[in-house]
């Protein structure tokens, strides 16, 4: 094991002490998204002597992602982000237990997820997951470091549901959309590095036992004029109030639903439809297009019998859960296949 001196240039700084740094080797840190705010920010809180992070992300490494996901590398391409990030911070720092999760969790697996942590940072940049965390967090009590990050700027955000802050649908009332990705308008490459370089540094204060100095405040940084701002957060009237007013459910299925499209004609023209439901599914809610039927447990237990390694299907099920989740195990043994849904 290593020795606490490796952290000799942190633990000389005048706020720090071996009893913090134990405390950040103690931790447990939960990180959603491999992406550019992801992996500038493990790099850092695993060099930092974090004990244990679990980092989640369905995505494959393409090309157009390595100018701002720096720990990738060409010959990476094709391979699951949450992967090869995993296996960079085993050599970063031998120290650190990191898990990569690349399947689809279901509302109880990430419940679950977030009850064996400490920490949850917010790198997915996708703002429906956003919610979705935002609820979970103060469900469970945790705490939470949300960035974005988009053409030249970034902000960041500190939830701490201990105390009477605002939350992040404060910030972002439902209805009021953040803006798009990086995805539709672009984004230099240092932008998404610098913020999730900022994400592990508020996570470093929090885990050594410091409030941050952003808890329901924003950051934001402009990266074309250099003005950073942090602002005030009013707590919404009529949000967070009362952990009795959160529905996981609906937040799970619209971010669901924002991943899994519906069924149309377009999507079952390139792609074998294979109907995943019950045949009492089936009668009492016909879908209009024809399709193979192999319900969703004989297809988990014999893929082989039924689909073909060099053909394209489409499952359908009610509400994209079931498919969703199956294309994801099916994906991991070889099998092309995406999920749809029928609502
Ligand atoms: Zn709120």
């Amino acid at each position: 094991m290593k020795s606490i001196a490796d952290y000799s240039r942190q633990l000389s700084l005048q706020w720090m002490n071996e009893s913090r740094q134990a405390s950040i080797i103690q931790s447990r840190v939960l990180i959603f998204g491999a992406g550019g705010l992801g992996v500038a920010a493990v790099s850092y809180l695993a060099g930092a002597g974090v004990g244990t992070i679990t980092l989640v992300d369905q995505d494959r490494i393409e090309a157009s992602n390595l100018h701002r996901q720096t720990i990738y590398r060409v010959a990476d391409i094709g391979q699951y982000k949450a992967k090869v990030a995993a296996s960079y911070v085993s050599e970063r720092n031998p120290n650190c237990a990191m898990s990569g999760l690349t399947e689809f969790l279901d509302l109880q697996n990430l419940h679950e997820l977030f009850e064996q942590h400490d920490l949850v940072l917010d790198c997915t940049d996708d703002q429906n997951f956003s919610r979705l965390l935002n609820a979970l967090c103060l469900v469970t009590g945790k705490l939470a470091v949300f960035a974005n990050a988009v053409k030249m700027e970034g902000q960041l955000f500190v939830l701490d549901p201990e105390i009477n802050k605002p939350c992040f649908n404060c910030l972002w009332p439902v209805g009021q959309p953040q803006g798009d990705s990086c995805n539709q308008l672009g984004v230099l490459g240092p932008v998404p590095g610098i913020l999730g370089s900022f994400q592990a540094l508020e996570a470093i204060r929090i885990l050594a036992g410091y409030h941050s100095a952003l808890q329901g405040r924003l950051l934001h940084c402009d990266f074309l004029s250099y003005e950073f701002s942090v602002f005030d957060v009013p707590k919404n009237k009529t949000c967070c109030h009362s952990l009795c007013d959160l529905d996981l459910e609906s937040d799970f299925d619209i971010y669901l639903a924002g991943h899994v499209p519906r069924i149309d004609q377009s999507l079952c023209e390139s792609n074998i439809l294979v109907d995943i439901r019950t045949k009492d599914e089936m009668r009492d809610e016909p879908s209009a297009f024809s399709a193979l039927h192999i319900e969703a447990l004989k297809l988990a237990e014999n893929p082989h019998k039924f689909l073909e390694k060099n053909l394209q299907y489409l499952l359908l099920c009610s509400s994209g859960k079931r498919s969703k989740k199956l294309c994801n195990d099916l994906l991991q043994t070889g099998y092309e296949v995406t999920a749809c849904r029928l609502h």
